[in-house]
């Protein structure tokens, strides 16, 4: 079969290291072409996503890969052409971008795919096996990294819409949501914004649940100096402890390591969206977004040291 002809809009740091190689790799798709306003990129590089859209020939699909502030726009105007897209995390800013999105994408008959990358990692389905149907006595979720370390020269995570320590943490959102076995709601959160920034460095949340007994807390924060965590750990009201660690990557059970296989985090997301285009589906799961928004709704806010940018 003739593959899909796809274009990456917004050539940064994901894009190069993870849906480049993702795509090449699959025969399933071709990569036809690139854009960013630096005109940086693969294939055929364009430096207004507008010309990509118009001018490639036989283009079906896009990679939506910018910061999210200016998701909404080409998702929009993608969709209006026919194309089937792919959004990167998160989605688009706010919950009515993505809503709007979704009701476009159904009129036109084109696949939205919302990805979250961190739910690929086989493990993250194994512990939901693990956790399905069963009472929850505890969640602590500590996702803490070197900002300057993992954003460097990235001014758009303190702009509004840049998420702040919500960009890696609607990561840790994704995964709880995909594992937990009720909903989760935000009841309170304390946000530190940094004094020069717009956008917060750390949130300290406390989660509720109708199926949990006990504390479910989740601390982001993105003064870590050295090293990072990206951990999980649910303890069941029968006391089985499920520990995802490395950002979903690894799984263990009472302590003891699982193991679980599959394409890995990008080869799967790309693989899902050519199922999904194939079946004339969209996929778009709202709940991580939700939490964020949820946590600027129901948050008090600190004001801490500035950050160097
Ligand atoms: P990045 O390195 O700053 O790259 C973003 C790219 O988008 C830049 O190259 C920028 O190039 C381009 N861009 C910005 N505005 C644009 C516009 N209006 N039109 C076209 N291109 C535009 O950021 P990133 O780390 O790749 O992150 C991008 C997204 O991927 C974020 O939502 C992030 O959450 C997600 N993500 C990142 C990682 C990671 O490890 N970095 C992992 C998973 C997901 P120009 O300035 O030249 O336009």
């Amino acid at each position: 079969m003739r593959p899909i002809r796809i274009g990456i809009i917004g050539f940064g740091k994901i894009a190069a290291d993870q849906h480049v190689p993702s795509i090449e790799a699959d025969p399933r798709l071709e990569l036809a072409a690139t854009s960013s306003r630096s005109g940086q990129g693969v294939a055929t590089t364009y430096s207004d996503w507008r010309k990509l859209l118009d001018e490639v020939e036989g283009l079906e699909a896009v990679a939506i890969t910018t910061p999210p502030s200016v998701r909404y726009e080409i998702a929009r105007t993608a969709i209006e052409k026919g194309l089937h897209v792919l959004l990167e995390k998160p989605p688009a800013v706010t919950l009515s971008e993505v809503e709007e999105l979704s009701c476009l994408a159904e009129a036109k008959g084109v696949t939205l795919f919302a990805t979250w990358h961190a739910r690929h990692n086989p493990a993250v389905s194994a512990a939901a096996q693990a956790l399905a149907g069963k009472r929850i006595a505890e969640m602590r979720i500590v996702w803490h990294e070197d900002v300057h370390k993992w954003h460097p020269g990235q001014h758009w995570i303190w702009e509004p819409g840049g998420f702040g320590v919500f960009d890696p943490g609607i990561n840790a959102f994704s995964i709880a949501t995909a594992i937990f076995p009720g909903a989760l709601f935000v009841r309170s959160a304390e946000l530190s914004f940094p004094a020069n920034a717009d956008t917060p460095i750390a949130a300290e949340i406390a989660f509720a649940s109708d199926v949990a007994d006990g504390a479910l807390s989740c601390s982001l924060d993105w003064r870590r100096t050295e090293g990072e965590e990206w951990t999980i750990e649910i303890t069941t009201a029968n006391d089985q402890s499920v520990r995802l660690t490395d950002g979903g990557a690894r799984l263990s059970i009472d302590g003891v390591d699982q193991q679980a296989s599959g394409p890995g985090e990008y080869p799967g997301i790309y693989r899902e969206f050519v199922d999904l285009i194939d079946q004339r589906r969209s996929s778009v799961d709202l709940r991580p977004l939700r939490i964020v928004a949820d946590c600027f709704l129901a948050s008090c806010r600190r004001v801490v040291d500035s950050v160097a940018m």
